[in-house]
């Protein structure tokens, strides 16, 4: 929309954060996203792609294994969580998308102002645009820094999910698939259908690690991808039936921007 000069002014940069565990199709998205950036500005706009350094997934996987370094100290080895579904009724705590996501997105917006780790950065000196709809308007919120100042410019344009993919069709562009991590638990059936349908590969993935997380070592309470908190491979995905919350809780460390 900035490129057909609907929003303004122009941005500077586009930065994605991939936690190393985004569905093939999303990448895909991206190079087509970056290539079509690319010819219709001729460079002038960079799309940076940004990483905490390692996978998600593999974190997941170290932990289940039991193969975390335990701290100098003693205590067990450091792990992020995710917000998986618990046994008990509960839900783990959601780690990931600050350091997956928000951590890297920040790091790299503070190299493009030129500070250097740690260097005060003046209040306000960074707009940060956010694909927030409005179908999704509770994930809307300010910064955790001073410096950077949240913008969504599809509610100020009152834009939903519809309205961007009417968007996308009336412009002859592809609408994008869903951002996410494969296993990320936030979906609701019919999400997770599309998931088995579409991707055979990310959908084996989603469910070994699906029947990882049952049995972690030191967690009190077994995992499940899956909000009725029964294995992956056993739930009925046959239905339509939306569970209400599905993408409202989704990531909000900014996926697929
Ligand atoms: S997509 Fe889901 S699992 Fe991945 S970082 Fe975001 S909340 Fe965590």
């Amino acid at each position: 929309m900035a490129l057909h000069r609907e929003i303004g002014p122009m941005p500077d940069s586009i930065i994605f954060a991939d936690t190393g565990d985004e569905l093939p199709a999303t990448l895909r998205h991206l190079d087509w996203l970056e290539s079509e950036i690319g010819r219709q500005t001729n460079g002038q706009i960079a799309v940076h792609r940004v990483s905490a350094g390692r996978r998600l997934s593999d974190d997941i996987r170290a932990r289940a294994e039991g193969r975390l370094k335990p701290r100098q100290d003693g205590r067990p080895g450091r792990f992020v969580a995710a917000p998986f579904f618990t046994a008990n009724g509960g839900q783990g705590r959601r780690q990931c998308t600050r350091e997956f996501k928000i951590e890297p997105l920040t790091k790299k917006q503070r190299e493009l102002l030129g500070y250097k780790a740690r260097q005060r950065i003046p209040a306000g000196s960074c707009e940060v645009w956010i694909g927030i709809s409005t179908d999704e308007v509770v994930r809307a919120g300010a910064a955790f820094d001073r410096w950077i100042v949240n913008r969504f410019p599809l509610l100020e344009e009152r834009m939903s999910r519809t309205d961007c993919a009417a968007w996308l069709r009336q412009n002859g562009y592809p609408i994008p698939p869903k951002s996410a991590c494969v296993f990320c638990p936030y979906r609701c059936d019919s999400e997770w259908r599309w998931l088995k349908e579409n991707d055979p590969d990310a959908w084996k993935e989603a469910i070994e690690i699906d029947r990882m997380i049952r049995a972690t070592p030191g967690m009190r309470h077994a995992e499940y991808l899956h909000a009725s908190r029964r294995p992956l491979e056993d739930v009925d995905l046959s239905t339509a039936e939306e569970r209400g919350q599905g993408w409202l809780l989704e990531c909000d460390g900014g996926c697929g921007l």
